[in-house]
């Protein structure tokens, strides 16, 4: 198996996004924008909370942590409140936040959670496609665009959506898969800056996978920059963060599996 991947911030931008892999997992984080004037009541910045939880994550997961992802991530965030919680008020709800995109390969599968919009689409050696989302924060009342205080009253609340900030509960109100190791092809973690090639800009899983697998997630980010570039989204941030990882697995030729 081999695993690449490319981050990239928004042109003229501090990049809020976070990728690390091992041999055999593999993290993508988003960071929350913080609004502008919102009192998070802490002291660090969106860029401070996303590398924290990253290296949290990161040293569990190298050290071939037992417990479930979801596990994994509530210990995390866990630590990381620890980390702030002499300095900064973590009953603030615009507390920083991030989302979570995990991978593990282990004892025969393939383990994947996610948690707001940072999706894991998997490739099977079959051709079929499953893509792991957490589309909750689209499902709120009203529909989108949403104001400021609606997102606040359901941020990290039942029936409203969850995100990796204070709460160790939203570690397991993500959304998890699992597949049979020997059947996976490719397996895509994506930030919402790249997934914009679905959202915004006509693309399809089966195109973006072929290119992750083919052109790299360089080449990809590439693609996306060219279309905010061409054809500028009337709707939503002209640019945004950008990070792809892709893992895969040689094509089985024969009976020689890859
Ligand atoms: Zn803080």
């Amino acid at each position: 198996m081999q695993t690449t991947y490319a981050t990239q911030a928004a042109p003229g931008a501090v990049n809020e996004d976070y990728v690390a892999a091992g041999p055999d997992w593999a993290i993508v984080l988003d960071g929350a924008t913080a609004s502008a004037g919102v009192d998070s009541g802490c002291v660090h910045d969106v860029a401070w909370l996303v590398h924290q939880l990253a290296a949290a994550l990161s040293a569990h997961l190298a050290a071939d942590a037992t417990g479930s992802l979801a596990d994994v991530l509530a210990e995390s965030i866990k630590q990381v409140c620890a980390a702030h919680a002499g300095t900064c008020d973590l009953a603030n709800p615009d507390s920083p936040s991030s989302t979570v995109a995990m991978a593990r390969w282990r004892e025969g599968r393939l383990e994947c959670l996610a948690l707001a919009d940072s999706p894991i689409a998997v490739r099977c050696r079959d051709g079929s496609i499953s893509v792991l989302e957490d589309d909750r924060i689209l499902g709120l009342p009203g529909g989108p665009p949403y104001t400021f205080e609606l997102v606040r009253a359901h941020r990290n609340r039942p029936g409203g959506f969850w995100v990796a900030s204070t709460s160790q509960a939203a570690a397991y109100e993500a959304v998890t898969a699992t597949f049979p190791e020997s059947e996976v092809e490719t397996v895509a973690m994506l930030t919402d800056g790249v997934t914009r090639l679905i959202d915004y800009y006509g693309h399809h899983w089966p195109g973006l996978l072929d290119c992750l697998r083919t052109g790299g997630p360089e080449h990809t980010i590439g693609l996306v920059r060219e279309a905010e570039r061409t054809r500028p989204y009337a709707h939503g941030k002209p640019h945004d963060d950008a990070t792809a990882l892709v893992m895969t697995r040689a094509p089985v030729r024969g009976s020689a599996a890859g």
